[in-house]
């Protein structure tokens, strides 16, 4: 009888923690408990052998059933880690009166309430309130997209059940499941391992150790430190290298990562430099004002001997009209509302501030494979010593012929031909499956086009399998570019296959087989035909096979360099994507430049880049030859090619720093574990989903979920769009504040009669902040917005472009408000009047400004100018149904001292409002004529 260690007693968990280990499957094995102090239960998996856990856990080489998983999943719960406790909905609301401007307003409310003005306090009040509620509501808007992203991006896993492979969500993950791990993978659960193939495994999110750790199946004692439990692969870590198998022994809050209440990252929370700048903006703001207030105040009340309590209402008035209270707010939901419509387009945002980099990129360097083309493989030509062969059929449905020029052959009657049929399959990771008829891979495409030529040939994977043992393998990996794999054939002889870039094969080759046997290898001849293969755009991979056990135990690199025979090169169809090319032209006009960078033979890549649009008429550059020149002179060659063949994961990385020393923003794929350096060190990473490794997906700031290229542009036209947004959404914002602003300090300089009370300006504020401003987050791309030049990234969002608008268009809505104030209250109108006209006018102002804020520069009097944004036109609708009611309901006008206005009265502030329009149109106009067309070159 085995002795299971079992540390401690549940007492001292809490419930949640311990309801999974209720029941644990200890399957008759007498348990026996240690370390006392431990507060949770936890076995000593890494001091037990494979028998012993399979036995604990009841389970074995053909993994779980159907039954005993959900069976597992109700009693283990979901392999999850609890995420961070939300912060509470009260919490949330109350939040949002920690603000500066909102203490202004209560401390006001609280001194207009001891003056007696019980109405202002009213209204102070319920603006605070509403401006609390609204910054509820987007927050919670904003969370919500963001919490549906990162849904988008749960974890996948590979597991053994009933015998077969499947890709599973990590969340359904139950100990007693075998996992299989291979390079890039994320570890999904705590995992005791049973097999490794030169396993490595980077452990730093647990123990801090950034030097990877070589794995194995030894059992360890149990005082072991966790970064020593070679046998065990804990959740969280991620693989570096090779492959191995482990059973999940812990999910969930059981695993080692979960105890320690590690959340792995993930989106970040909602802020980007730019957010953090004008926040910091509207803070300074917010003081000078409050500054300007405190001077204003004093200069009143002792200069100018105006009463105390009435200067301070019109400081109150005057705060309340400067402050940009909705500028983070609104900023934070059009982000969301980028990211959002990012993710519809299948751009998901891990990292927010990748949002503006993307507005700003000037050089995209993609793979080849799957994000340029389709990785629709098909076996094309098979060529083999002294014979080449077509193969017919498309995709991967395995219906086609053998020819050999033009006439059907059986490849059974070519020694050589049927030798690389059978290597391809069964040095092969993928799985060629069949539904209703349709034929679909599960695994790479590369492999998956020689299983269909495989079944072409009758040689199928399962008889394969079965006649074939596989003993041992080494996976592929872009940097040495073969995979091996070591099998006994039916009478018991062992037998390695390669297949690889045929130069790495040709490297390891002595020999060729051809119809007589074995002869000595004639290097020219298959370079030569490497080379006019690959200029037809036809992806190349050797085959090879040698007659051998390994020398050690396991198979590994020692076996794979020298002494083997080769069979055939093998050409593989994979379509450029249509939508690339495309997309490649849109790029081409939006001033990006597009590279390929790809693991590809350099002929290869060259056709495939010319059917794209990319780098025609140029050099390609290979890796070898990037490793030759040092980083200056790399610096100077970068900008000259745009296609790299042959290039690693390394040279990606030299290729993103001598882009960027040369002042470029570079958006860089990646799918491989080898790819995060240069993921993470471009401005944007972009990480393949479907065929990107986690820890490609880690290191990104952006996944694609289609894995397109064409994606990438649709997220640089968002990421440009946004910046816009932001930008409009200023400009709308600061004049329509500095407008009212004016209109109050003018009145105190020049000792008028205030024409705006601070309830007023409150309601000014209150209808067309929240309702008007909102609209532009929602604005779509402008038509031209991928033809104008890259942003530059040092470019300051408030220039003196931007300073000029506000000030303009502030004075504009003074000089109106004024204007009509002082007409009416010297033809003798009311002064009640006269201010519901002056509120009017600024509320209609803004109407019209909203309009022309839709396009900085260009002129928005055209159909879709006017009517293109249907958020603009609600909220406009919303905005003046509102400003009737001010001036008709009777609680209104009793609150506000507002007045019932007459058509002619409605007039005057209709036309106020249009001349602002067109005053505001005029000056874009005069600014594409040519005043500041250097300013606006980058925006057309
Ligand atoms: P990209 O970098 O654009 O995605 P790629 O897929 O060609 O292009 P790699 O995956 O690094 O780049 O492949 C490099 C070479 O390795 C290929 O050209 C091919 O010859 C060989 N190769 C690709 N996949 C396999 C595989 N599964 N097994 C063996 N060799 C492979």
């Amino acid at each position: 009888m085995c002795y299971i260690v079992l540390a401690h007693t549940y007492l001292s968990c809490s419930k949640q923690e311990i309801e999974p280990q209720h029941h644990p499957p200890y399957g008759g094995i007498q348990l026996k408990a240690v370390d006392r102090t431990d507060p949770c239960p936890t076995f000593l998996w890494h001091t037990l052998t494979q028998a012993e856990i399979e036995q604990t856990l009841k389970t074995g080489s053909a993994g779980l059933n159907a039954a005993e998983v959900s069976q597992r999943i109700k009693q283990y719960g979901p392999n999850r880690l609890s995420t961070q406790k939300r912060r509470g909905v009260l919490f949330r609301l109350f939040m949002q009166f920690h603000n500066i401007l909102l203490y202004v307003m209560l401390g006001a409310a609280v001194i207009t309430a001891l003056l007696g003005h019980w109405i202002d306090t009213g209204v102070l009040l319920a603006a605070v309130v509403i401006n609390a509620i609204i910054g509820f509501i987007q927050e919670g808007k904003a969370e919500a997209a963001l919490d549906a992203i990162r849904a988008m991006l749960s974890p996948r896993a590979t597991v053994i059940r009933n015998g077969k492979k499947h890709e599973v969500n990590a969340e359904n993950l139950v100990p007693g499941d075998w996992v299989i791990l291979v390079a890039g993978d994320r570890v999904p659960a705590d995992l005791r391992l049973v097999s490794t193939t030169e396993l490595r495994i980077d452990e730093a999110a647990l123990t801090g150790e950034s030097v990877s750790v070589e794995k194995n199946t030894d059992t360890a004692q149990a005082a072991t430190p966790l970064g020593d439990r070679y046998g065990m692969a804990y959740s969280g870590t991620v693989v570096v290298y090779g492959m191995g198998t482990g059973i999940v022994i812990a999910t969930g809050s059981m695993t080692e990562l979960g105890k320690i209440n590690q959340l792995l990252t993930g989106i970040q929370s909602l802020t980007t430099p730019l957010l953090r700048q004008i926040d910091g903006f509207g803070r300074v703001l917010a003081i000078v004002i409050i500054a300007l207030c405190v001077i204003t105040f004093i200069l009143g009340t002792m200069w100018r001997n105006i009463a105390p309590a009435e200067m301070f209402l019109m400081v109150v008035a005057l705060a309340a009209s400067a402050i940009p209270e909705g500028l983070p707010a609104i900023m934070t939901v059009t982000l969301a509302i980028g990211v959002q419509r990012m993710a519809r387009r299948n751009a998901i945002i891990r990292r927010l501030p990748a949002v503006e980099a993307l507005g700003s990129v000037t050089v995209i360097c993609s793979d080849k494979t799957g994000t340029l083309t389709r990785n629709e493989m098909t076996v094309q030509r098979i060529i083999c010593a002294g014979h080449i062969f077509d193969v017919g059929g498309t995709g991967y449905s395995p219906v086609g012929d053998f020819s050999k020029e033009g006439r059907i052959i059986d490849p059974d009657h070519y020694p050589a031909l049927s030798m690389a049929i059978r290597t391809g399959v069964l040095c092969n990771e993928a799985r060629l499956c069949e539904e209703n008829g349709q034929w679909s891979v599960e695994g790479d495409p590369t492999e998956g086009a020689l299983l269909v030529a495989g079944n072409k040939a009758g040689f199928h994977q399962h008889i394969a399998d079965a006649a074939w043992p596989r003993v041992g393998s080494i996976p592929f990996d872009s940097r040495h570019r073969f995979m091996a794999t070591y099998h006994r054939d039916s009478d018991g002889e062992p037998w390695i296959f390669v297949k690889g870039a045929p130069e790495r094969i040709l490297e390891i080759c002595s020999m060729q087989l051809d119809d007589d046997g074995e002869r000595p290898l004639v290097a020219d001849y298959w370079h030569r035909k490497a080379s006019r293969t690959a200029a037809s755009g036809l992806r190349l991979l050797g085959l090879a096979c040698k007659r051998a056990t390994p020398a050690k135990e396991h198979l590994d690199f020692s076996d794979v360099e020298s002494g083997y025979t080769l069979l055939a090169l093998v050409g593989i169809i994979d379509p450029p994507r249509e939508e690339a090319v495309q997309a490649i032209a849109e790029c081409h006009r939006a001033g990006i430049q597009v590279k390929m960078i790809t693991g590809d033979h350099e002929e290869t890549a060259r056709t495939i880049g010319a059917q794209l649009n990319i780098g025609i008429g140029k050099k390609a550059m290979s890796g070898a030859d990037i490793a030759l020149v040092d980083d200056a002179q790399l610096r100077r060659i970068v900008l000259q090619v745009d296609v790299f063949a042959r290039a690693s994961p390394e040279h990606k990385l030299r290729l993103v720093q001598a882009l960027q020393e040369d002042s470029q923003v570079v958006a860089m794929t990646g799918d491989g574990v080898n790819d995060a350096p240069a993921l993470k060190k471009a401005n944007v990473g972009v990480a393949m989903g479907m065929k990107g490794t986690e820890a490609a997906k880690e290191a990104s700031d952006i996944v694609l979920a289609d894995d397109n290229f064409a994606t990438i542009v649709n997220a640089v036209r968002e990421g440009r769009t946004v910046y816009d947004n932001i930008k409009k959404f200023i400009l709308f914002m600061l004049p329509t504040n500095g407008g009212e602003a004016l209109v109050v300090i003018a009145a105190i300089l020049f000792e008028l009669t205030l024409p705006l009370t601070p309830a007023q300006v409150l309601w000014i504020n209150m209808v067309t902040s929240s309702t008007l401003g909102l609209a532009l987050a929602f604005e779509p791309a402008e038509r031209n917005i991928m033809s104008r030049r890259p942003r530059p990234p040092e470019e300051p969002l408030l220039s003196g472009f931007f300073i000029w608008r506000v000030l303009m268009v502030s004075m504009l809505m003074m000089g109106c408000t004024l204007f009509l104030f002082l007409w009416e209250l010297n033809h003798g109108t009311s002064i009640e009047s006269a201010r519901t006209i002056a509120v009017s006018t600024i509320v209609m102002a803004e109407i019209f400004y909203l309009v022309n804020s839709r396009y900085i520069f260009a002129s928005v009097m055209n159909r879709e100018g006017l009517t293109g944004n249907y958020y603009v036109l609600i909220s406009i609708v919303i905005c003046i149904a509102l400003q009737f009611a001010y001036t008709e309901i009777p609680l209104l006008q009793a609150i506000f001292q507002s007045t019932s206005l007459s058509i002619l009265e409605w007039l005057k502030v209709l036309c106020a409002g249009l001349l602002i329009f067109f005053i505001a149109e005029l000056e874009k106009m005069a600014l594409r004529a040519g005043i500041a067309p250097a300013r606006i070159q980058h925006m057309r």
